[in-house]
């Protein structure tokens, strides 16, 4: 077996490391047909991501920003999971110290059955009370599509609900932040899929790499970490992560 190309190594990379921890961002989701927020696809009529997710946006119009939130929801309803989620899912049973950081909001990789997914940037499927109104829980599932009063209304005080979601200029939640920080601490720290520039997020990889993991990311494109990390592998993440989780089955069923 040739073990200077970037499957082979990652695979073995898995295999010997006991703390592995994987973050994906929207590109894991993209082959499940969800958009992107930086491809022509990601456009929503002529609003750009910034100008809809934010609370200042949602405080001059939660009309408009609920039809967004709307529409997407509708759209990933009808998405399924993609090789992607399946393979973490996978490795997030196999492996005991594996943690799967994801800003996605879309639920994909619940749904792919993973184990151990510290959710950064909330979920799509929850609201909570834009009022925070005291007789309410901090967020909770209402996955109605298409949801039919926009902005619906809060069921504790009559206010508007809001998505579950962390908009730009948010604080991350700090318990999800310290479960982040603490996987950190890994021996392996896989980036796919994210253009690794929304922060707190995207430093991650290079926190990590400064704690000593090896680090690789798994995107087409450039981003700004694919200079900093030890190894950056140009490929779809649903390609690569299925090419590296084939060479592992093999492995296992030779063993
Ligand atoms: P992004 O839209 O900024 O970047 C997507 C990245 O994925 C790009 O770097 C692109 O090159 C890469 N990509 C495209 N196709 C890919 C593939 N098949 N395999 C691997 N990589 C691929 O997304 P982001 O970096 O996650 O940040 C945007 C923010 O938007 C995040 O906070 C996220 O919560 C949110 N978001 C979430 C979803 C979702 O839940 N699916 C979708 C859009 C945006
Ligand atoms: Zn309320």
């Amino acid at each position: 077996m040739r073990t200077d190309n970037p499957i082979s190594l990652l695979a073995r990379r898995i295999r010997t490391s006991s703390r592995i921890t994987v973050l994906t961002g929207a590109g894991v989701s993209a082959a499940s047909g969800v958009p992107t927020f930086r491809g022509n696809a990601g456009l929503w009529q002529s609003y750009s991501p910034e100008d809809l997710a934010t609370p200042e946006a949602f405080a001059r119009d939660p009309g408009l920003v609920w039809e967004w939130y709307n529409w997407r929801r509708e759209l990933i309803a009808a998405c399924r999971p993609n090789a992607a989620h399946f393979v973490l899912a996978a490795w997030s049973r196999r492996y005991p110290g594996f943690t799967l950081l994801t800003q996605n909001v879309d639920g994909l990789h619940e749904q792919a059955g993973t184990e151990n997914t510290v959710r950064f940037h909330g979920s799509i499927w929850e609201v909570s009370c834009w009022n925070r109104c005291p007789g309410s829980p901090a967020r909770w599932v209402d996955a109605t599509v298409p949801l039919r009063t926009l902005p619906p209304g809060c069921p504790y005080c009559g206010g508007w609900l809001r998505p579950g979601v962390v908009w730009f200029g948010e604080p991350i939640d700090p318990g999800i932040l310290d479960r982040a920080i603490s996987a950190t601490d890994c021996d392996l720290f896989i980036t796919a899929g994210t253009s690794s520039a929304v922060h707190p997020a995207a430093g991650l990889v290079a926190a990590s790499r400064r704690r000593g993991a090896f680090t690789a990311e798994i995107n087409p494109e450039t981003t700004p970490a694919s200079a900093t990390v030890d190894w950056s592998v140009r490929g779809p993440a649903e390609v690569v992560l299925r090419e590296v989780e084939d060479l592992l089955r093999r492995d296992i069923t030779l063993t």
